[in-house]
């Protein structure tokens, strides 16, 4: 039987390289002499986001990989592990990587890296530099209010703009990872400030921009496939304190099994990001709530409202007073698309049922099947991006208009 030299791979993307570390493994004798370290790299032009999860691994072959790599490696004297820069990487392309040495051991692999283009796809320290820029540019009309932190400890914050004493807007971005808010929203904030004062002298809009911000990083950082719940493996959008007991069935999956992709989580409100979502809610008490969804960071005017308001017209009046000037905002429809979807213990549903609030999520509507694709499969351009971020800020904009 032969032994893999190599323990514990892992990798990231940081934004100009993948950078792997692993450890030696305890069948390797540590006062031998250096080991020699070969490294193995193969592009999955196969691999599709959307389609493709963990089981991709699965249809590789070792021998299609090249080596990249074979020498000794400097290790770590203090915490003994190896790390090895790759930096002829492209954004957009999917890296398989195996690690081996002269041992004659079996080859470790493989982990799969997909860099990403961070503006397409903003690591959590930028949003929070952002956010940070924006108070000090704007002391009196920006304030950062936390909420609390995630299951990895990190800051769970919102930032309002404009009038405090009239917030009326609410926006919560990335309840799943791999969707949609902080390119999109902070575009408008920005915007907002900057050629919109007198509107916001008379209105306050707050932002939650990231709610998810650990698994969202894993997908910033080079995670291939979508990622949805937090780090405690929980559906954030059905651990709301409404009508949680009821076990849902939506995309084919149960909301009670730990391993789907919907689980609800152990009891409502289990979650720190839904303790932090509830704060800001509690925080902001905004007359209308916009949550960002779809894929690959980009939503537009679709809006799914809780799907046990399908009767309750005066409910639906209200919320069509915000959904007709984001959609006459945003350009591109004539009516505002809805659609009664949204589950038990999610945002929409816990916001209508307690407080009665407009919420929506907003999803992937009818667009053209080019930029499905691209959407889908996270395949988004630059381009592509600034189209939807000049929507949603006009959108928004009308929505402000209307509610002076
Ligand atoms: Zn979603």
């Amino acid at each position: 039987m032969t032994y893999s030299a190599i323990r514990k791979l892992t990798g990231i993307y940081d934004g100009k390289q993948v950078v792997l570390q692993f450890y030696r493994s305890q069948h390797v004798d540590e006062s031998s002499k250096p080991l020699v370290i070969t490294i193995y790299r193969q592009i999955c032009n196969d691999f599709l986001f959307g389609r493709d999860y963990e089981e991709f691994v699965y249809s590789l072959d070792f021998k299609d990989s090249k080596m990249i790599y074979e020498s000794v490696l400097q290790v770590d004297k203090d915490i003994r592990f190896y790390t090895y820069e790759d930096k002829n990487v492209k954004e957009g392309i999917t890296y398989a990587y195996y690690v081996g040495s002269n041992l004659n051991d079996t080859v470790y692999g493989p982990i799969l890296i997909k860099p990403r283009n961070q503006q397409i796809w903003m690591p959590y320290e930028t949003m929070i530099w952002e956010m940070e820029q924006l108070a000090d540019m704007h002391p009196n009309l920006v304030k950062i209010t936390n909420h609390g932190k995630s299951v990895l400890r990190r800051d769970i914050s919102s930032i309002t703009i404009g009038n405090r004493q009239h917030i009326k807007l609410g926006f919560i971005g990335l309840i799943h990872a791999g969707e949609s808010g902080p390119e999109l929203m902070l575009y408008t904030i920005k915007k907002l400030l900057k050629e919109n004062g007198e509107l916001l002298k008379k209105i306050g809009l707050s932002f939650l921009i990231n709610a998810n911000p650990d698994q969202r990083e894993k997908q910033v950082t080079g995670t291939p496939w979508y990622l949805r719940k937090n780090a405690n493996d929980v559906d954030l959008n059905r651990n709301f304190d409404a009508q949680f007991e009821k076990v849902e069935f939506g995309y084919g999956y149960r909301t009670d099994v730990y391993t789907s992709p919907t689980y609800r989580g152990e009891k409502s409100v289990s979650e720190p990001e839904t303790k932090a979502i509830v704060d800001f809610i509690e925080y902001a008490m905004p007359q209308a709530v916009f949550v960002f969804h779809s894929l690959s960071s980009i939503c537009t005017d679709s809006f799914l409202l809780s799907k046990y308001s399908k009767e309750d017209t005066s409910y639906i009046k209200k919320c069509m007073k915000y959904l007709i000037p984001y959609t006459k905002g945003f350009g591109v429809k004539s009516e505002p698309s809805i659609y009664f979807g949204t589950s038990c213990g999610s945002l929409p549903h816990y916001l209508y049922s307690k407080y009665n609030i407009p919420a929506f999520d907003m999803e992937l509507g009818e667009v053209d099947d080019k930029i499905k694709q691209m959407v889908i499969h996270d395949q988004v351009t630059i381009q592509l991006m600034e189209y939807y971020q000049e929507k949603h800020y006009k959108g928004i904009r009308e929505v402000i208009k209307a509610c002076i």
